[in-house]
């Protein structure tokens, strides 16, 4: 029989919205040492838009590289493609087709348009294929925490797009709440080493891991746990579902990706992630009044 308080707590635990696919996974919860977010649409809104268009080479006008990025964007669900797409709509830019569309996980986009390879990246991805560029016009945007993807067409580096996510208000509450009960927050993003050091300095989280391929999310717990560290991984995408089955502990958030919430032991339902601190209270409260 389950014993009445957990009964109670469970129903507790519906009432914060919280989906527990077993009673162990919640009892867990309570031993729990780190919990690592995900970026992008975990920690932040995972809603982008385009702040800055930075021409590279002289032949291509603001126009005609949000035209292409945009036709290139219109095949990918990503959050970033979404906040192209959606700039590009706003300013009343459109007319180029994108054919052979093929995503590269956890980097970017490669199609035709107009007839030319085109591809839409991450930094990371220039410096892995070895594409030098100058970084100088780049630097400002970086700084400010910005997201950069390059735009490529026929091999030359033509502009630079900068996008700006925001940070979700409940995170730094949940951080905060979570650091008191004595857990280490920290945060795992396939984005670059900037944007995600101004995330963590944002959030004072403990510690983070930047430009992490989709196939090293699970290396990544591992190395965590290797910390000798008990770890709840909290994440939304299909990127982050090894990650959540390596974790001690996998929560999905309730607005994110099938894959993710079949993957996960707990889902959020509100997608707060404030919702994790009520997690770990309500399992220290609950089995430790047991003992
Ligand atoms: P996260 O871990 O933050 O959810 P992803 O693993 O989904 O990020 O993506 C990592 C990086 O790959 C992005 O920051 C971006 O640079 C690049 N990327 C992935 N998909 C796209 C796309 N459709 N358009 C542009 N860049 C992309
Ligand atoms: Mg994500």
């Amino acid at each position: 029989a389950v014993p009445l308080v957990v009964a109670v707590s469970t129903s507790m635990a519906a009432g914060h919205g919280l989906l527990i696919r077993d009673r162990a996974s919640f009892e867990r919860a309570r031993d729990l040492d780190a919990i690592v977010f995900d970026k992008t649409g975990t920690l932040t809104e995972g809603r982008f838009g385009v702040t800055d268009i930075i021409p590279l080479n002289d032949d291509w006008p603001e126009d005609a590289i949000l035209r292409v990025a945009a036709a290139l964007e219109s095949h990918s669900e990503h959050p970033i493609a979404r906040g192209v797409v959606a700039s590009a709509k706003e300013k009343g830019v459109s007319g180029a087709r994108a054919s052979d569309v093929q995503n590269i996980t956890g980097q970017g986009v490669r199609a035709s348009v107009d007839g030319r390879e085109t591809l839409i990246v991450s930094p990371g991805y220039l410096r892995a294929n070895q594409i030098e560029i100058d970084d100088s016009p780049v630097e400002k945007v970086t700084a400010a925490g910005k997201t950069v993807v390059y735009l490529l067409v026929e091999g030359d580096v033509v502009a630079a797009l900068a996008l700006a996510d925001i940070v979700r208000s409940e995170s730094r509450e949940a951080i905060q709440q979570l650091k008191q009960l004595g857990i280490q927050c920290m945060m795992l993003t396939g984005d670059g080493q900037a944007v995600a050091r101004a995330v963590a300095e944002e959030l004072q989280l403990d510690d983070y891991f930047a430009e992490v391929l989709p196939h090293e999310k699970a290396d990544k717990i591992r190395e965590v746990k290797q910390r000798g560290l008990q770890v709840a991984m909290v994440g939304d995408g299909v990127n982050d579902a090894p990650a959540l089955v390596e974790s001690d502990l996998g929560i999905a958030i309730g607005a994110g990706t099938d894959v993710a919430i079949e993957s996960a032991d707990i889902v959020l339902v509100r997608s707060d992630p404030r919702d994790v601190a009520a997690i770990m209270a309500l399992s220290r409260a609950t089995y430790n009044k047991m003992v």
